[in-house]
């Protein structure tokens, strides 16, 4: 039976990710360590029913957590999704990112290779690591990054997510620790937490409030719907090449202006305002956010020759059932509220 150490598995990602594994493979064990800041949600977990879910309150950067962790449950892979991940958050406070991006990723690098050294001869681990396509930088308007595109991070927040895919690299190379990474554009879907750009816009549409763009609202980013990160990831875990990066992504790409068009055209359709008004006319352009990359997009050639995947939803189907997630779950974000009131009342962020 697989043993899996999840990081991060109560935020957005990691919560759909273990549902999804736990779903497909009943026999799969999981630990999920999280630390529960403000983007962590126990109850985002709350509907699994099994003795193969466990919950560890705690910190990827406490040595002696870890340590016991991989005594106790002997993994067979680890899965990181443990990070600060918003990018606005990572300019007013870049410290936090620093800490768990890279310190913490530095602390289960190091807490496997003792654990791999003590158990290559006789079983086999894997350390996956999950990180962004901003670690590439910004594009022009043509071209996409490939896996060997050099890194160019511009916010603080990518910048600690490069350095931590080079330790994890650099722990393949010098220490022989199988890993995998995975380099992914923007996700959207159920449970993402409301300071990102489309649970917030469709959460200022429900309320009344002003949807803020970025600058001109001209930005481009990839976008691709959660559960085919998940099945990616699955995919990646159980076929990747050791040592290899695998690029991720949702083949479509589109402007912010655009996305928040879309989610108020659909909401009209399927909520509309009572006085008959599109919710577009909440929309406001606000100064933009300083090193605001303008375009994103990643070649998904390798993963897709590789391991035949692709996403399955289109951004049309995807956001009418993100849409429709948020319309029928008010109390989860609702119950947040504080958490986020802030973000909400501010700019939109990616
Ligand atoms: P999230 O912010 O929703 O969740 C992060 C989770 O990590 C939270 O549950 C939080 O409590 C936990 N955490 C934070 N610091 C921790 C620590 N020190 N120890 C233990 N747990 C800690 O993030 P997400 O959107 O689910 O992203 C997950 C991963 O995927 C991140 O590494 C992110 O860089 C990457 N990624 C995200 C996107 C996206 O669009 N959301 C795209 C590509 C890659």
């Amino acid at each position: 039976m697989e043993s899996i150490l999840v990081t991060g598995g109560c935020g957005f990602i990691g919560s759909n990710f273990i549902k999804y594994f736990l779903n497909k493979y009943e026999y799969a064990k999981i630990v999920n360590l999280d630390k529960l800041t403000y983007a962590g949600n126990s109850s985002n977990l709350e509907e699994i029913n099994t003795s193969n879910y466990t919950f560890v309150h705690g910190d990827i950067c406490d040595s002696n957590l870890v340590k016991s962790l991989f005594k106790k449950y002997e993994f067979s892979r680890l899965v990181n999704f443990a990070a600060e991940s918003h990018v606005d958050r990572s300019i007013d406070g870049p410290a936090d990112f620093i800490n768990t991006n890279v310190v913490g990723t530095l602390n289960l690098l190091e807490q496997a290779r003792h654990y791999f050294d003590s158990i290559k001869s006789h079983s086999e681990f894997k350390f996956i690591h999950i990180s962004t396509d901003e670690v590439y930088g910004s594009l022009g308007q043509k071209g996409s990054f490939s896996e060997n595109s050099p890194f160019k991070p511009n916010s603080p927040y990518s910048a600690s997510k490069a350095s931590s895919d080079h330790l994890v690299n650099s722990w393949y190379k010098t220490f022989g620790l199988p890993i995998l990474i995975t380099n992914c554009s923007n996700n959207y879907g159920p449970y993402q937490f409301p300071e990102k750009l489309i649970p917030l816009t469709i959460i200022n549409c429900l309320e009344g409030r002003s949807l803020p763009v970025y600058g001109d609202g001209e930005n481009i980013r990839d976008w691709l719907y959660v559960e085919d990160h998940c099945r990616a990831i699955d995919l990646i875990m159980k076929n990747g090449v050791i040592g290899n990066t695998y690029n991720i992504g949702g083949l479509s790409e589109m402007k912010n202006i655009y996305v928040v068009k879309k989610i108020c055209s659909t909401l009209d359709k399927i909520s509309p305002n009572k006085d008959g008004t599109s919710y577009s006319k909440l929309i406001t352009f606000v100064k933009d956010r300083p090193g605001h990359d303008r375009r994103y997009s990643v070649s998904i050639e390798k993963i897709q020759k590789q391991m035949s995947w692709s996403p399955d939803e289109s951004f049309d189907s995807g956001i009418e059932k993100t849409i429709n997630w948020y319309l029928n779950n008010k109390s989860w974000w609702r119950s947040l509220k504080g958490e986020y009131d802030q973000q909400r009342l501010g700019v939109i962020k990616e």
